[in-house]
């Protein structure tokens, strides 16, 4: 992912209230290994439900503000985005509001994802060798992809209008 500044971040939700937009609490954009993840994801310090997360989609970045479902799921969850089945981490419910009209009249679409949005790393993480002549770099590259796709599929799922 290429660097965005913090104005650029902040202008780039499409899913939030003018209050939400100026009290938005943005991470340390220099610590991001900006290389290294397909999207940017971080949570709320002071709201523990609420989550943040921004990726670039047509070479624009698009932030969407997330929120954890009260309700934790029953059992271990797969996450949507990273789909890492060694589920190193909690995967939690997030509902989130649709851009636009539809979002300010409620209509919300859930998803399961890791609940500190750890997807980058765990789609980076050197998967386990299955066979002899497994093909670690070739699988692990086809899992970033699957991420950046599924995160982009959604991205694209809450812009639309409908
Ligand atoms: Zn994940």
């Amino acid at each position: 992912m290429r660097v965005i500044d913090a104005a650029r971040i902040r202008a780039s939700f499409a899913n939030v209230s003018v209050r939400e937009r100026k009290a938005l609490p943005l991470p340390d954009l220099d610590a991001v290994e900006w290389e290294s993840i397909d999207f940017l994801g971080w949570r709320d310090p002071k709201q523990p439900l609420v989550g943040y997360i921004v990726t670039m989609i047509d070479d624009e970045p698009v932030g969407l503000l997330m929120r954890q479902a009260e309700q934790t799921p029953r059992g271990r969850t797969l996450c949507v985005w990273c789909a890492d089945v060694h589920l190193p981490n909690d995967v939690v419910m997030f509902s989130t509001k649709r851009a636009g009209a539809a979002g300010r009249r409620g209509d919300t679409i859930g998803t399961y994802v890791c609940a500190q949005f750890e997807c980058n790393r765990n789609a980076r993480r050197k998967p386990r060798t299955a066979y002899v002549g497994f093909d670690v770099e070739a699988a692990r590259q086809s899992r970033i992809a699957a991420c950046r796709s599924n995160v982009e599929r959604f991205v694209r799922d809450v812009l639309a209008t409908r």
